[in-house]
């Protein structure tokens, strides 16, 4: 999962970008909302949060400017603390939840793994598939209740089809949602990485459709 973050505080943004990529996010930042709002409207990202204020251009337009172009990705707005009126006019502008200033990260995270889940039709925090379990808020997986011993980019792998189930995902989409834009793309390596996670998961939970991509189909729970 890749996550945008504007925000001009540089030291709230280094909070957050760290917070999230221990989390298991990949994390593109921007410090101005010409930057982010550039960011959001040519990268693929499966949620952004977002400052209210903001240098060059404020949160709100940057928001509208996206919903208007048709970028659909779950949006979490931060904003000033007892500013009802930013919240109201955040939620008119296309914003699915909000922060409060100062919060806890904690509050962050939890929120924007429920926006991500909701957004991909999940509305409980842990998404199965037969055997297979993914927690979203321990970022941990496991089959029959063994936890799986997974690297980030593995994890974030699984937590994407798992996230998208029963859609075939292409490898351009996944190597778009599994690395950052500064990162030296290869999509053979998600050859590799799937090649690993059906070892360690030890079944074949992962379909190779063959010039398309990968999916994880849902099973019927056990019966
Ligand atoms: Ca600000």
């Amino acid at each position: 999962m890749r996550i945008l973050v504007v925000e001009d505080d540089r030291d709230l943004n280094r909070q957050l970008v760290e917070a999230l990529t221990e989390a298991g996010y990949v994390v593109d930042k921007a410090f101005d909302g010409e930057e982010g709002h550039f960011l959001g409207d040519t990268e693929p990202y499966d949620a952004a949060v977002l400052d209210i204020g903001l240098p060059q251009m404020d949160g709100l337009t940057v928001l509208e400017k996206w919903r208007r172009d048709n970028r659909s990705m779950p949006v979490l707005l931060l904003t000033a603390r007892d500013r009802w009126s930013d919240k109201v006019a955040g939620i008119d502008a296309g914003a699915d939840d909000y922060v409060a200033k100062p919060f806890h990260i904690e509050e962050v995270l939890a929120r924007l793994r429920a926006l991500i889940r909701r957004a991909a039709g999940h509305a409980s925090s842990e998404i199965t598939c037969g055997p297979l379990r993914l927690d979203t808020k321990t970022s941990k997986a496991t089959v029959n209740g063994t936890p799986l011993k997974l690297t980030s980019h593995e994890f974030r792998l699984l937590s994407y089809l798992m996230h998208h189930m029963d859609e075939v995902v292409s490898r351009t989409e996944l190597v778009e949602h599994l690395y950052d834009q500064d990162f030296d793309r290869d999509s053979n390596t998600i050859e590799v990485f799937v090649g690993r996670l059906r070892k360690k998961m030890g079944m074949d939970l992962i379909e190779t459709i063959r010039g398309m991509g990968y999916r994880i189909k849902s099973q019927d729970s056990k019966s």
